[in-house]
């Protein structure tokens, strides 16, 4: 299996030869902004959705995308088909740009635009995203959208990755952040659901508008199940029959544990999985989903 491609400012590389400048004010600045999508079978999940948000991130940072919607779309699709990858983890970011020794205007930089399409990635690992992880409540603090709007996706992730660390160190297998106001926001690349009385909920603030939390949404619908959107305290897991996250790099994941407690029987619920099974399904079926090659010959 191929390991990849990687597009850097207009030439397609293998990810062994993929360079950046030291400089660039993505790593110095944290002044950068990306999203990711995924293909299954050869085609891609909610692709414009996708290049929609990345769009609104792109403009929420003032980053300027030298690159139109369409060549991004066929970008991305040039990646898969030159990594030869029916399942792939496809990655577009846009950095601020390199400044010249001195320089801290951000409005003089010239944006570098980096996509690759690399083998699918399960956040953690393909057997816990099918049949639960552990997670972990976490201390440290999400940042909060009056600082940097989580709508927006950035690399500014110190505190997501602080809150891995502390649930490693309580033997978890990730975490979920609460914001300013003590309520749930998110994980480190997931969104949180609960179920409680057979409803799902997930948190509405301080969060990324996860892609896969809008199918998450739409399945509910078609399934009958009530869904929203509100403020939800930490102590209402505790009271929650199931648990579940949802990211481009998992679908639709049980949370068997939280905090060393199991949810429910400690194995993933009957609405979780007619959710994740719907996904999956959907996804095997080409559900909301562009072929590569259709993309290509577009
Ligand atoms: N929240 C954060 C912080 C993320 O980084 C991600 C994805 O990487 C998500 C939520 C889930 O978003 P999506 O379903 O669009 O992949």
């Amino acid at each position: 299996m191929s390991d990849g491609i990687v597009f850097i400012d207009g030439e397609y590389m293998r990810p062994e030869d993929a360079t950046m400048s030291i400089f660039d004010a993505g790593f110095v600045w944290g002044d950068s902004v990306y999203d990711v999508t995924s293909t299954w079978n050869g085609r891609f999940f909610m692709l414009d959705e996708h290049l929609e948000r990345f769009r609104r991130s792109c403009e929420g940072f003032r980053l300027e995308n030298p690159r139109s919607f369409e060549e991004m779309r066929r970008i991305c699709a040039e990646c898969v088909h030159r990594a030869g990858l029916s399942n792939a983890y496809v990655k577009m970011q846009i950095t601020r740009g390199a400044p010249a020794p001195g320089v801290s205007d951000p409005r003089s930089l010239i944006p570098s635009v980096v996509v690759y399409a690399i083998p699918y990635v399960w956040i953690w690992g393909e057997d816990k995203c099918r049949h639960g992880a552990d997670l972990f409540v976490s201390g440290v603090e999400r940042v909060s959208s009056k600082a940097i709007d989580q709508r927006f996706k950035n690399y500014n992730r110190a505190d997501l990755v602080q809150a891995r660390f502390e649930a490693y160190d309580h033997g978890c297998d990730d975490a979920i952040l609460t914001g300013a106001d003590g309520c749930l926001t998110e994980g480190p690349g997931f969104n949180v659901f609960i179920v409680r009385e057979g409803a799902v909920a997930s948190p509405d603030y301080n969060i990324l508008e996860g892609i896969t939390r809008r199918a998450v949404r739409e399945l509910c619908e078609r399934e009958g199940i009530p869904f929203e959107l509100r403020k939800i305290r930490p102590d209402e897991i505790a009271r929650a029959s199931e648990v579940f996250a949802s990211t481009t790099a998992g679908g639709v994941m049980p949370v068997t544990r939280v905090n060393g407690r199991p949810i429910g029987n400690g194995h993933a619920g009957i609405v979780t999985s007619r959710i994740q099974q719907a996904y999956w399904s959907g996804r095997e079926a080409g559900w909301h989903g562009v072929g590569v090659s259709d993309v290509l010959a577009g």
